[in-house]
């Protein structure tokens, strides 16, 4: 049976309601399903960490090929669902909570004593709730240590963020951090009739291969300078940088360091590339 068909057995066995609040659009063409899978590469060495499984759409295919797969969804209503399609499979973990609110180290090196091994790679593979996907990125990208791979499904807005240049309107905030803390590629854009319901909006599968290639003299610095040089965008970055009291510089102090950095008086902060600003933080006594 095709997926379409699957789902809706089970939004009649269970009777089901999509549920808006979570951003509930569940995944139901196979060759997408069947894309995802095969760009995450997910080996029977891997532990997989799904990120609201909802039906289970995509679940089936990850359950298939993992060592092991840790599922965090925070619909209950969900959770029966999963517990009653697997219950033939014993090589998984199921949490019922919030995902922003799960420390994912800590479990999966749980997992990894329980079970006496040592997962080759950590991925998350997931068809995120767009309601908060940057604040997942961000907490993957920063925090947890043991992820090394991030495959997921965004709004194509998100996607193309997340790859922008410098000098374009997508440049920004999360296209620093992205690039600070992985290599990004689209790897497929996907129409909004590939789900059910249907999102308002087109959505994309993205990569994030987690690798540090920066040298910051200090990494907490430099996020605050990246979020306070954007948080005026269309204003000249050093006035930015003043009125949001940037490492508690004065405008004379911040004009000195761009001065010391090569950087024009003017320049505003779409303007500068990853190492423009590095080179920003490294130039701080
Ligand atoms: N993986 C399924 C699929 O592809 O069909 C469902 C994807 S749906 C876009 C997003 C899922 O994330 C829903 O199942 C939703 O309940 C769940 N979710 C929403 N907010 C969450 C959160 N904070 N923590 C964990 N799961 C969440």
């Amino acid at each position: 049976m095709n997926t379409l068909n699957k789902t809706k057995n089970i939004i009649n066995k269970f009777n089901i309601r999509a549920n808006k609040r979570y951003g509930q659009n569940f995944l139901v063409d196979n060759d997408i399903l069947e894309n995802i899978v095969e760009v995450s590469d997910i080996t029977n060495k891997d532990l997989v960490i799904e990120i609201g499984p909802g039906l289970g759409n995509l679940t089936e295919y990850i359950l298939e090929r993992a060592g092991y797969t840790l599922l965090v969804e925070i619909d209950n209503k969900m959770i029966d669902v999963l517990n009653d399609r697997f219950k033939n499979k014993s090589n998984y973990t199921l949490i019922n909570q919030d995902i922003l609110k799960v420390n994912i180290d800590e479990i999966v090196n749980k997992i990894q004593k329980e079970n006496n091994i040592k997962f080759n790679k950590v991925k998350v593979v997931a068809n995120l709730p767009y309601y908060i996907t940057t604040p997942i990125i961000f907490k993957l990208l920063e925090d947890e240590n043991v992820i090394d791979d991030i495959i997921v499904m965004v709004q194509k807005e998100v996607a193309q963020r997340m790859v922008a240049k410098p000098n374009s309107k997508d440049y920004g905030i999360l296209t620093l951090m992205v690039n600070y803390f992985s290599n990004a590629k689209i790897e497929v854009i996907v129409p909004n009739s590939s789900f059910i319901p249907q999102p308002d909006v087109t959505s994309a599968v993205i990569t994030l291969n987690k690798t540090r290639k920066y040298n910051v003299n200090n990494e907490k610095l430099f996020f605050e300078l990246i979020h306070k040089a954007f948080a005026q965008r269309r204003k000249k970055m050093i006035n930015s940088l003043e009125s949001n009291k940037f490492n508690n510089m004065s405008k004379n102090d911040i004009e000195n360091l761009f001065v010391k950095c090569n950087l024009d008086l003017n320049t505003r902060a779409e303007q500068l590339d990853i190492l423009d600003f590095i080179n920003i933080i490294n130039n701080i006594d």
